[in-house]
């Protein structure tokens, strides 16, 4: 615990902030991609020590959030197939699809089960050899090397009745995406933390290269972040675009090397299609040729029906940062944690659930 609170002080944190007050000079606006960061921001009220020149907004790295409709339909669609037992990270049950949700059609019977790593649905599988097991394999770049390694260890066991429904997506495509699309002008990039940790900081060299965009990657505590946007807000005033990194105990320039290996063994990029966003080239991972039979989509024939948005939800533009959770009409009365009309209001990273949570206030 000594380790987290010494990133807590309150009296490093107001030098802190003194430095980023007497730095900065012009309004800028900088993007935390991570929906981790978000949380951090707003539990611990960091928006409101910022000086009026710096503006931060949330962007769309939560991967439930990001989750497209079809795709959940998808997993609907097969949870439903007779001799199913599809495996999935909690949050994921309750993100309503076009008609229904998992949760729902596990309590109407389907074999659905909440598992907390990778190898539990490994487990499950050996344990069940006559029924097949569907793992959800959802995560940005901190995840898949995880499901790789279950997907190797399903191989070594000879599990034939283990597979991977592949949702697993790409930071690096998805901020060019949002950058070309210029919704949103940022003056600066709060880069994230954990998938840092497996991509290393030179992931987002194209950033300040080809967008002239400051980058800082940065830890989840109140003075790594605060940490972080000094130093965004020093490349700022300065001219200058680079990637730097505030969390040097958790990232290095090249990353976690195993873990891209494990995930380059298994996967190949592919195109993916983001809530809010459309499809984005190479943004997402399926299994290679080699690891065919793992594959769900390969192994099931799905047909979920057409894909339908909930009515009134705008959790794509609060995805891109165009719009607030407090924009949306039905923040905080027919949708909320225990109402959820959209993706971004089940998730704990999720925009909306991060409003409703602390109230709104702190944003
Ligand atoms: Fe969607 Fe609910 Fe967020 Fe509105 S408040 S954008 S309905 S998740």
């Amino acid at each position: 615990m000594k380790y987290a609170s010494e990133f807590r002080q309150g009296k490093l944190a107001g030098g802190v902030v003194a430095s980023i007050s007497r730095a900065s000079r012009r309004p800028v606006t900088f993007m935390e991609f991570c929906g981790s960061h978000t949380v951090a921001i707003f539990r611990y009220g960091i928006r409101q020590v910022l000086p009026k020149t710096v503006t931060t907004v949330s962007g769309p790295g939560c991967p439930i959030c990001v989750t497209a409709n079809s795709d959940l339909d998808k997993a609907i669609a097969l949870a439903l197939i007779p001799g199913v037992i599809l495996a999935s990270f909690g949050d994921v049950l309750r993100v309503p699809g076009s008609k229904t949700s998992l949760q729902s059609v596990r309590a109407e019977g389907a074999d659905i089960r909440v598992v907390y790593s990778a190898m539990d649905a490994v487990r499950i599988a050996q344990q069940n050899p006559d029924q097949r097991v569907v793992l959800l394999g959802i995560g940005f770049e901190t995840t898949a090397p995880t499901i790789a390694a279950a997907i190797l260890q399903a191989e070594e066991m000879g599990l034939r009745n283990f597979t991977v429904l592949s949702w697993h997506k790409l930071c690096p495509p998805a901020i060019k995406a949002l950058l070309d699309a210029g919704d949103v002008a940022l003056d600066g990039l709060i880069c994230p933390g954990h998938v840092s940790a497996i991509t290393g900081a030179a992931a987002w060299e194209f950033i300040a290269q080809d967008y002239g965009i400051p980058c800082v990657v940065s830890g989840f505590e109140p003075l790594d972040i605060l940490h972080c946007i000094d130093m965004l807000v020093a490349q700022a005033e300065n001219g200058q675009a680079k990637v730097e990194i505030a969390y040097r105990r958790g990232v290095q320039q090249n990353g976690n090397v195993t873990a891209q290996h494990l995930m380059e063994t298994v996967f190949e990029s592919c195109d993916a299609d983001w809530r809010g966003m459309g499809t984005i080239p190479h943004s997402g991972l399926r299994l290679r040729e080699d690891y065919a039979r793992f594959d769900a989509d390969r192994e099931f024939t799905i047909v979920p029906g057409p894909t339908r948005e909930p009515q009134g939800c705008i959790c794509g533009d609060v995805l891109r940062a165009v719009k607030t959770p407090v924009d949306c009409p039905l923040f905080g009365k027919s949708c909320t944690p225990e109402t959820p009309v959209g993706a971004c209001m089940v998730s704990s990273e999720g925009s909306c659930f991060t409003y409703y949570l602390y109230g709104g206030k702190n944003g």
